[in-house]
């Protein structure tokens, strides 16, 4: 039945860096502040728990290495480059295997850039957020918009390949004001670039501002005019979104984040770094352990930090890979229908629900795939929620 192995969707290894300097108000990543790392400590923990995974994962061929966090630039160029040559060692790898580092625009760490390239890196995304002091300083960043401005200056003749984050929809920002920043970034963008939304986590510094009054949150109406705009403006400059916050030139996509919305198998290794791994025909997910200092006791003594490892079943592999895949513009093959369910995918889904959301214009079925429209992708969570529930 499986008519797609899950190679042609690729095969990434994820290491999770949990540390930044300081904590940013919007952000519910697993990140820490701490005064110091022990960087020889760290980098043999993830080596080990690299060893652990390859084991379990022969045979399979590496497509991409993605370094996240936390803030990745703040490792030592040593430790990645020798994360790199263990995923080298461990399997075998693709000749063009895509290295991407999340980095930040401090100037220590547009300093490490060449060590970074050095170590192996071909791909850096840069967290320049906005191009606008004010406005950094709002979102709790640690670098100017000059800083930025240099650090994609330098990212660009580092490495062969960059993208860069915004975060739009800011508190009171008005369209005009967005098309200006916009203007801007495209005129620094390369042939990538990540542009989220700013949203409300549970459990943030923002969130508590939030219920305070501190500030209040761009109207629906007006995210979602911003977000149509970029859409169109993004697709005029040539790179058009190929997943709902991600924009690039035809080929220039991150083979890393496809991997994961085409529900491809990776390897996560690091504090609270999440894996899916297919083995034996069976769909595996896995987390670590999620507290830095608790992740690295248990990879000293076990070798791993495994806290979790759990079989997906089928209805849950079905719900995953339609929501991870109708995020990308290219939708989702029949032939994944059949590789993840066993069924096509009028059989595979709810067939009212299905048909309701074809009559909105909210999904389409064509080419023997499925895929959400334009107005789909503006409005994922709802259409997901009233095709899966
Ligand atoms: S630098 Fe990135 S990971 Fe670290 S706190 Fe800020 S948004 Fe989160």
């Amino acid at each position: 039945m499986t008519a797609i192995s899950a190679d042609e969707r690729g095969f990434g290894i994820y290491v999770h860096w949990p540390f930044c300097r300081a904590k940013c108000p919007y952000c519910d990543f697993n990140s820490h502040v701490r005064e110091a790392i022990d960087q020889r400590r760290w980098r043999d923990a993830l080596l080990k728990e690299l060893a652990h995974y390859a084991e379990q994962t022969p045979g399979r061929t590496v497509t991409s290495l993605f370094f996240g966090g936390g803030t990745p630039s703040l490792m030592e160029p040593e430790t990645t480059a020798a994360v790199i040559d263990a995923v080298r060692r461990h399997w075998t790898v693709t000749p063009d295997l895509e290295i991407t580092l999340e980095a930040n625009p401090t100037s220590v760490e547009i300093e490490r850039f060449r060590g970074f390239r050095d170590a192996g890196v071909n791909r850096v995304s840069i967290g320049v957020q906005a191009l606008d002091d004010t406005v950094l300083k709002f979102l709790g960043r640690q670098h100017s918009a000059g800083e930025a401005i240099r650090a994609l200056e330098i990212g660009r003749a580092t490495f062969p390949r960059l993208s860069f984050d915004l975060i739009y929809a800011r508190p009171g920002q008005s369209l005009e004001a967005w098309q200006n920043e916009l203007a801007a970034a495209l005129d620094l963008a390369n042939s990538h670039i990540s542009l989220y939304q700013l949203t409300i986590e549970p459990g943030t510094a923002f969130e508590q501002r939030v219920a305070r009054g501190d500030f209040v949150t761009l109207p629906e109406e007006e995210q979602a005019t911003l977000f149509d705009w970029t859409a169109s403006r993004l697709e005029r400059a040539g790179l058009p979104a190929y997943e709902v916050s991600n924009h690039a030139r035809p080929g220039e996509e991150s083979r890393h984040n496809l991997t994961y919305w085409r529900y491809g198998d990776y390897v996560g290794v690091g504090p609270g770094a999440h894996g899916r791994l297919t083995l034996g025909g069976t769909k595996f997910a896995t987390r670590q352990h999620r507290a830095p200092e608790a992740w690295l006791d248990a990879v000293e003594r076990d070798g791993h930090a495994t806290r979790q490892r759990d079989e997906v079943a089928q209805a849950a592999r079905l719900t995953e890979m339609v929501m991870m895949g109708l995020r990308l513009a290219e939708g989702i093959p029949a032939a994944r229908f059949r590789a993840e369910s066993g069924s096509e995918i009028e059989g595979a889904l709810d067939a009212q629900r299905l048909k309701r959301m074809v009559e909105g214009g909210f999904l389409v079925q064509e080419n023997d795939r499925l895929r959400a429209t334009n107005d789909g992708r503006a409005r994922l969570d709802a259409v997901l929620g009233a095709l899966l529930a």
